[in-house]
C-alpha cells in the first residue's frame, strides 16, 4: 500500500490552487481579459533590473562548473555572510553566517524548521488568519496545529486566548508579518508582549518555547513602518526568509533559514536544522542564486506598483460598500463577505467571474482574501464584477 495520507493530500490541492486552476479554464472560455483573477499571490511586479544585470554577469565570468554545481549543504558561505551582514547593519543585531542555511523560498524554510524542533504531538501555535499550508507543514512534521484567535479590531494575535493556548505540550509559535492574508504588521508592542508571555511560560514549564518568523513579506511595506526584526525581542527565535515576493523570484526557490545567535544551544539548534534539511532532501539550495545574494541583497522589486492597486482598489471596493482591513503591508486585501458563508461568497462571486480565496482556509470564517499583485488595468476593469456581486445582494 502507498501513503494514504500523502494520496488525499495530492489529491486535494488547497483552495487557492483550484480557484487558480479554475480561473486558467475559465480565461480559455472567455477570454483572458473577462476574468479577474485575484487568488495567486504570483508577483506582478517584475524583478528589478540589477537581478538581470548580476545573473548576466555571473553566467559571463564565473567558472560554470562552481555556478551550477553543488554547494554546501547548508549553502554557499558568501551568501550566508552577505545574508547576516546586511541583517546586522539594517537592524543592529550580532546575527552569525554560522547560523544560516540557505533554502529553496520559505517554504523548505518552514518546513525543516518544523522537522528540526518537533518532536511526535509537540504542539505548535499559529495565529489566524494563517497561510493553510502551515497546516499541512506541521502535520507532516508529527507536531499538532492548535489556532489563537485574533483581536478583531487590530488583526493582531488574541493575547488572553494566546495565554491560555500555551502548556507544556508547546514546542514553538509560528508567526506571520506582514501577514498573509490580512496584510497586516505586527506592532512592536505586540512582539514584545508575545515575547514576554513567552519568557514566563518557558519559566513555568521550565523548557524552551521556539518563536518562528515567516518573513516572505519583510520588504513589501508601504507606510515606512516598521516590521520588528524578531531575534532582537526574544532570544528562542527563528527566521524564515524568502526572496520570492522581494525581488519576485517565486519560482526559483531561494530563501533562508537563520537560527537567533541568542538561541539557546543554538549550535544544536542548528544542527538540528542541518538534520532537517538532511532527511527531507533539502541540502544546497538552488546554486545559481545563491551566487547571486551577495550582489543584490537588500534590493527590493519596485513596491510603489503595489502600494498604487492597493489604493486603487480599497477606493474601488469601499466606494461600492464594501468593507475591506486596511493592510500596511505584503500584497493581499481582506475583504468582509457579503454573506456568512465564506465559501458561498467566493462561488457566487465566481458567477461575476471574480476569484476570491475564501477565508476559513485562513482559519477565519466570513472574509475573502483578495491578492492584488495583478495589473492596475485588472483592478480598474473588475469594478462592474465587484458592483454587480455586491447588487446581487441587496
Ligand atoms: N509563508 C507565507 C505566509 C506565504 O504567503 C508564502 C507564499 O505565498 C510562503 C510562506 C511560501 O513562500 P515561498 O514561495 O518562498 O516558499
Amino acid at each position: 500500500m502507498i501513503n494514504e495520507k500523502m494520496v488525499n493530500l495530492g489529491k486535494q490541492p488547497s483552495v487557492i490552487r483550484e480557484l487558480f486552476e479554475f480561473g486558467k479554464r475559465r480565461k480559455e472560455e472567455i477570454g483572458e481579459e473577462n476574468v479577474f483573477d485575484f487568488s495567486l499571490g504570483n508577483p506582478s511586479v517584475p524583478a528589478p533590473l540589477v537581478v538581470k544585470k548580476e545573473l548576466i554577469n555571473l553566467l559571463e565570468k564565473e567558472d560554470p562548473t562552481f555556478l551550477h554545481g553543488y554547494t554546501s549543504a547548508m549553502g554557499d558561505e558568501k551568501a550566508r555572510e552577505a545574508i547576516v551582514t546586511y541583517i546586522n547593519s539594517k537592524y543592529h543585531c550580532k546575527e552569525k553566517k554560522e547560523l544560516v542555511y540557505m533554502t529553496c523560498g520559505a517554504a523548505a524554510s518552514l518546513t525543516i524548521a518544523l522537522k528540526a524542533l518537533c518532536n511526535q504531538d509537540d504542539e505548535v501555535i499559529v495565529f489566524a488568519p494563517f497561510f493553510p499550508e502551515y497546516r499541512v507543514f506541521i502535520e507532516n512534521s508529527g507536531g499538532k496545529i492548535v489556532v489563537c484567535g485574533f483581536d478583531k479590531n487590530t488583526f493582531e494575535p488574541d493575547m488572553i486566548e494566546l495565554e491560555k493556548l500555551i502548556n507544556e505540550k508547546t514546542k514553538l509559535l509560528i508567526i506571520n508579518s506582514p501577514n498573509n492574508p490580512s496584510g497586516v504588521i505586527y506592532s512592536k508592542e505586540c512582539i514584545e508582549k508575545i515575547a514576554s508571555l513567552l519568557r514566563s511560560k518557558q519559566k513555568e514549564y521550565n523548557k524552551e518555547i521556539y518563536l518562528l518568523a515567516d518573513e516572505p513579506y519583510r520588504e513589501l511595506v508601504y507606510n515606512q513602518e516598521e516590521v520588528p526584526y524578531i531575534t532582537k525581542y526574544y532570544d528562542n527565535s527563528l527566521v524564515a526568509y524568502s526572496f520570492s515576493k522581494s525581488l519576485s523570484l517565486p519560482g526559483e526557490r531561494i530563501g533562508y533559514l537563520l537560527v537567533g545567535n541568542k538561541c539557546f544551544q543554538a549550535n544544536s539548534v542548528f544542527y538540528a536544522i542541518c538534520g532537517a534539511g538532511r532527511s527531507l532532501g533539502y541540502v544546497c539550495a538552488p546554486s545559481l542564486f545563491q551566487h547571486l545574494i551577495p550582489s543584490v541583497i537588500g534590493k527590493t522589486s519596485n513596491i510603489d506598483d503595489y502600494k498604487e492597486n492597493l489604493k486603487e482598489l480599497s477606493s474601488l471596493l469601499e466606494e461600492i460598500g464594501y468593507e475591506v482591513v486596511h493592510p500596511q503591508g505584503a500584497f493581499y486585501l481582506f475583504v468582509k463577505a457579503l454573506e456568512e458563508d465564506d465559501n458561498e461568497f467566493s462561488k457566487r462571486a465566481r458567477e461575476f467571474n471574480l476569484l476570491l480565496v475564501p477565508s476559513t482556509s485562513f482559519g477565519v470564517k466570513g472574509y475573502v482574501r483578495i491578492a492584488y499583485c495583478v495589473s492596475l488595468k485588472q483592478i480598474r476593469n473588475s469594478y462592474n464584477a465587484f458592483k454587480e456581486l455586491y447588487m446581487s445582494y441587496l
